[in-house]
Order: structure tokens, then sequence, then C-alpha cells
């Protein structure tokens, strides 16, 4: 790659979207370099299921026909962005991580798709991730590991694990993921990057493979906290094709931004730093808090009793609702198909070949916890911690304006250390599931690095319903003093380690 077009990718999404504008810069430039990056560094990182090349291309030639008629959708317009492989783009083979959805081609694009494309963002490729949104590492995609740009050893997160790997690895200036336990934010600190989870309701999700419906959530992810703001502003607000959907008018995520952190009151859980949380990761995490209160803010000790409970009523609500979500996947309307007699032995083919083990554990577990008999004694009271869950939030909320804490608790851990024990692998989630079941808005921005190995480490943020503004505008004000970790050198040699599971046979008979 030459000097110049690593200077391009290094851009922030502002920036480049700027120097379109100024007419310094071409869209075909930019969508060159991103292509030529992806090309020179995803054999390594894996973070794309498919790139779109030509279509990003045209996309280009469209946006610098508008530059020099002076004419400009947005800021974004020309600038290459990437999503996740679970929204639906029409024509471009879309996923969901998933070999049952192996050649499924959807007729339409989601409704974030199509607003980005407005915006005149240039959407380069499908960003890989854990099958149908499942996992914490990006391991269960069914086909290929994605690995973590600063250390290519280690996972990037997930299950949005090629969001945050292609924005950090430089290959795209911004991307979408999507979060329903922690998906946007755990490999955003893990990749150091920033991620926002919006409120539930903020993002439509038309057009997006569901996993659990009541908690899912679209949101953005870029290298800087002003990008994600930009972001986010074009993405957000009601859309009459999802019924979840806010009518709540979108604010202006940028009028406050720069705005400091001085006044803010900052909770600090308790429970948030109680075993388990790795030292250098407390430590980032403290001297963030810190910087906060030389910043003029006010740290105040809150407590969120019901955190512990957390991974218990979210592993029941989530797989009940996926099991119900997963049930369309039969082979008649969608991707592949097995061979098989009659139609039943044909459901069943299908779906014991084409989901892999994580999404049919979950779809064992929500089956159970919703049969007849057992309802009651677990989804329901799931429900009930969740509203528990909520009410500690809301209590919490009477006495500071966001919460801050860790994401994780740890960095990113070795590619294969957590995959043969599941349930290691859902602890990790602690913090973030909480958020989700509560249906707040939170974010990760990086707060340094650990001092050990060197990882990024990303502080969390949680706050009110629908105010974004606000986690932004700390996020910024914490940005301003830290930084952003350097580029990942993604030295030639390293290699992505850790396998995917090798596609089904499809044979008839096989195993
Ligand atoms: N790690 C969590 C899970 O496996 C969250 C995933 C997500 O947010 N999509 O369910």
């Amino acid at each position: 790659m030459s000097g110049s077009d690593s200077e391009l990718t290094g851009l922030s999404l502002r920036e480049a979207g700027a120097g379109i504008a100024a007419r310094a810069l071409s869209s075909r430039d930019l969508v060159e370099a991103a292509l030529a990056r992806i090309a020179a560094t995803d054999g390594r990182v894996g973070a794309f299921l498919e790139v779109t090349a030509e279509r990003a291309r045209a996309q280009a030639a469209q946006a610098d026909q508008r530059a020099a008629r002076g004419e400009r959708r947005s800021e974004l317009d020309g600038v290459p962005v990437a999503v996740k492989d679970l929204f639906a783009t029409k024509g471009v083979p879309t996923t969901a991580g998933s070999r049952i959805l192996e050649g499924w081609k959807p007729p339409y694009d989601a409704t974030v798709v199509e607003r980005l494309e407005d915006a005149g963002a240039v959407v380069v490729g499908k960003l890989n991730m854990d099958e149908f949104a499942m996992g914490s590492s990006n391991e269960n995609s069914a086909y290929k590991p994605c690995a973590n740009p600063y250390d290519l050893s280690r996972t990037p997160g997930g299950s949005s694990g090629g969001s945050a790997a292609a924005v950090a690895a430089r290959q795209v200036h911004g991307s979408l993921g999507t979060d329903t336990g922690g998906s946007i934010r755990l490999p955003a600190s893990f990749c150091g990057v920033v991620g926002l989870k919006p409120t539930y309701g903020r993002v439509s999700r038309y057009g997006v493979v569901a996993f659990a419906s009541s908690l899912d959530q679209v949101g953005p992810l870029a290298r800087t906290v002003e990008d994600v703001a930009l972001l986010l502003g074009k993405i957000a607000g009601h859309d009459p094709r999802d019924m979840t959907s806010s009518a709540r008018p979108v604010d202006d995520y940028l009028a406050a931004l720069e705005e400091g952190a001085r006044g803010l009151r900052v909770g600090v859980p308790r429970e948030w730093f109680q075993g388990g949380v790795d030292a250098g990761v407390e430590r980032s995490v403290r001297a963030a808090l810190a910087v906060y209160e030389r910043l003029g803010a006010k740290l105040v000790e809150i407590s969120l009793p019901h955190t512990k409970y957390g991974i218990a009523a979210y592993y029941l609500i989530a797989p009940a609702e996926a099991s119900s979500n997963l049930a369309r996947y039969d082979g008649v309307r969608f991707g592949l198909r097995a061979e098989a007699k009659g139609l039943r032995e044909m459901y069943a083919e299908t779906r014991e070949r084409g989901f892999g083990a994580e999404p049919k554990r979950r779809i064992m577990l929500g089956t159970y916890a919703l049969s007849a008999g057992y309802y009651d004694a677990y989804y329901l009271r799931a429900q009930k911690v969740r509203t528990l869950v909520r009410r500690d939030f809301d209590e919490a909320f009477r006495v500071c304006d966001v919460i801050a804490g860790p994401v994780s608790p740890t960095v990113a851990f070795p590619l294969g250390a957590r995959t043969q024990d599941p349930l290691q692998m859902y602890l990790g989630d602690v913090f973030t599931i909480t958020c989700n079941l509560a249906a707040l808005p939170g974010l990760s921005v990086p707060c340094g690095l650990h001092g050990e190995s060197g990882m990024p480490v990303g502080l969390q943020l949680v706050g009110r319903p629908f105010d974004e503004a606000t986690l932004l505008r700390a996020a910024r004000a914490l940005e301003r003093e830290v930084g952003a970790p350097s580029p990942p050198s993604l030295r030639e040699g390293a290699e992505v380690r850790g396998q995917a599971p090798s596609p089904p046979s499809l044979r008839e008979g096989a195993a």
C-alpha cells in the first residue's frame, strides 16, 4: 500500500468527508484506498465476509459527481464504511454468520443501510460476526475466524467482531454493529475503538436479522467519538416499518459534544468493581474516573444490586426469544435447503446442518425455558429480574447523569481460550448485559492500554433513556484527555490462529 493510501485510510470519518467537501480528496481515492487496505490486511484480520467492490466503486463515482456539482448529501457523502453481516443488503449475500443463510440475497435493504446510503456513505462490504450474533469472541462465525488487529492471536470480541476489527485495522472509517448483550461495546473495547449501543427503539431494526427482539439494538463504531455521533445522527429516528422504533425526535448529537465534563455527576457502581475484574483493567478504568474528577465532574458512588442476576436472566430471555426467532429458518424460505425424503425430514436436516453449536444450544435452552410448566419458573422469573435491574438504574439516575465502569472484566483474550467453556464465555458479559435488560444507551470509549498485555481497555458509560447526547459528550471529554490507541502494526507473518468449524458437506447420508 502506498504512503498516500495509508494517509487516506487513517483519516477519521469526519476528516474524510470534509476532504471530499473541500474537493481535496475524491470518494474514488478513499474507496480505492479502503479496498487496497482490505486486500492487504484482511487475510490476517478476517473482518470481511463479503467485499462489494464494484457496488462501492459505482457509488463512489456518483458521490464524486455530486461533489463536482457542489451537491452534498451529508458529511458522510462518499466515505467508505461497512456493516455487520446481520443487515439485509439488496442483492448482496447476507449470512448472519450462519451456514443456514448461505447464498441468501435479500430483496431489500435494512433501513439503516438505506439511511447510510441516503447520506452518501459508501458501503464496501459485510462484516464477520458470531453466528446470529450469539457470542462474545467472533469464534462462533460459521465462516472464518476474525482476529484482533492489536494482537492477531487474540479475539476481537463479539459478536460484532468484524465491525470493530475493520475500523481498528483502518479498513473503513466507520461501521455498524448490533448489541443484544454487549456485542458493540465489547468488541469496541477489545479493539480500541468507540462503539455505541443506543436506547432500545432509537434505531430501526427493519431488515436486521433478529436474535432477541426485546434486546437487539443497532449502533455505530468508529475511531472517534465525533464519528460515532455523526453516524448515530444518520441512522437514528422513527421508522414506520419497525413498530418498536421510537417517534421521539432525534437530538443533534454534535451540538453538545465539546461541552466537557464539568458539573457532570458520574455514577460509579460498587458492584462493577467487586471481584473478578482484572487488576490492569481496573487501573485503566479508575484512571479514567480520576480524569473526570480533574475535569470538574463529580464521582458519586452508586449501587446496582441486581447486577449479579443479570447473566442468569439474560441467558434465559435471549435464548427464549432466539428459539422463537430462529424457527423461521426451515429450508423453505431462505438460504440452505437439505435434500430429504419428506417435508419434516427436510426441516430437520436443514436445521441440523445449517445451525452451528451455539445457536443449537440456545434454541434448546430457549425452547425449554418457554415450555409449558417451565415458563413461570424460568421465563417469567427472568422478566421479573429484568424489572428489578431496570429499577436499579432508575434509582441510580436520581443521583447521577451517567454511569461509568469497565466494559468487560478482562482485555481481549486469546483465540480459543473460552471456546470449550460456554459458561466462561457468558460470564464475560456481566457488565454489558444489564444495560440491554434495562433498554438503556451504553458506549465504550478507549481509556488506555492494559499494563501487562498492552491491549486496549474500554470505559463503559451508560446513560438515561434517549440521553445518547450526554453519553457522547462525556466520552468526548475523556477522549480529549486520553486519546485513541495508535494504529495497530498488523505485522506481516503474524497469522490468524483459531479454526472456524469446517463447512457441512451436505452429502446425502453424511453424519
Ligand atoms: N455475548 C452475548 C451473547 O452471546 C451478547 C451478544 C450480543 O450482544 N449480540 O448473547
